[in-house]
Parts: C-alpha cells; sequence; structure tokens
C-alpha cells in the first residue's frame, strides 16, 4: 500500500483512553487524521473484526497507565489494557518506529476518513467496508512490505 498520506498531516493534540479509563493516550504533535485497515489473519483475530490505525509520531505520545504488550511477530507489538482489554495500538518494535493507534480509542478520531485497506482479498464476509478508498490484495501488500510468512488462519 502506498497511500500517500500527504493531505492528512496535522499537528495537533489528541486525547484517547481505554474502555476502564486506567490507560489515558495523548497524542500532542504529528499525526497523520486518516485510518488504513487490515484483514490479514493476525489483525482479524487480534481485532475481532477488522483493524484499523493511524500513524503518529512517538515524539508526541505520552502514555500514562499500565500497558501490556505482545510480540505477534518478530518485527512488531500490539498493545492492550490489562485491566478491560481495550486495544491501543500496533507498533514495530524497530528503534523509534511511529504508533498505529486503534482509531476507536480516541473520540475525535471518528472524523478520521478511511484511505486504505489491505489484505483485501481475506476480508471476511461481516467486514467489508465501503468507498473508493485505495486497497491492496495480500500478494500485493507483501510483495513490499514486512509481513508474517504465511498469515495462516
Ligand atoms: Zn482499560
Ligand atoms: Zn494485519
Amino acid at each position: 500500500m502506498s497511500v500517500d498520506v500527504t493531505p492528512y498531516r496535522r499537528v495537533g493534540r489528541l486525547d484517547g483512553r481505554c474502555l476502564c479509563g486506567d490507560v489515558q493516550i495523548t497524542v500532542d504533535g504529528p499525526h497523520v487524521a486518516a485510518v488504513g485497515a487490515c484483514h490479514c489473519a493476525m489483525c482479524r483475530r487480534w481485532s475481532g473484526v477488522v483493524q484499523g490505525g493511524f500513524a503518529a509520531d512517538p515524539a508526541g505520545v505520552t502514555v500514562t497507565g499500565a500497558v501490556a504488550t505482545y510480540a505477534s511477530s518478530k518485527f512488531a507489538e500490539r498493545a492492550f489494557c490489562p485491566t478491560c482489554g481495550s486495544h491501543l495500538w500496533f507498533r514495530d518494535t524497530d528503534g523509534d518506529a511511529e504508533y498505529e493507534f486503534a482509531p476507536g480509542v480516541f473520540a475525535a478520531a471518528a472524523d478520521f476518513p478511511l484511505i486504505s485497506e489491505i489484505y483485501i482479498d481475506r476480508a471476511p464476509a461481516y467486514a467489508r467496508l465501503a468507498g473508493d478508498h485505495a486497497t491492496a490484495t495480500r500478494a500485493e501488500y507483501e510483495a513490499r512490505s514486512l509481513f508474517v510468512e504465511g498469515d495462516d488462519p
């Protein structure tokens, strides 16, 4: 997926929290005010339906409260609240990678458009997303990105 996110780059503040409120997240800096969705087998299993995320520069991110992480692959982890289970973010573990935040954690993200959808050929019948956003099949995505071998169900 090579979507030009330039029109969606913003610098500003977003406040988020998990379901129980133990985890509070502030994004106060550069972020992309638009969402990408992924239907790979891991994202589907982790999210329960379809995984979405928006990118934020780590320099502007403040997290308070205990957070649990799961290393879902050699290069990335998924974070959640250990009390209520809310999914918080996906992030490459390689250095100072940007966050891919779960948009549902941030009330203001309700206005973010969907701009990309990957593994579209793997989308389950109950999670077909309407719109004219950019899409990529598994093969198209894996040809140019880090991925987990196999994407087994
Ligand atoms: Zn919580
Ligand atoms: Zn995925």
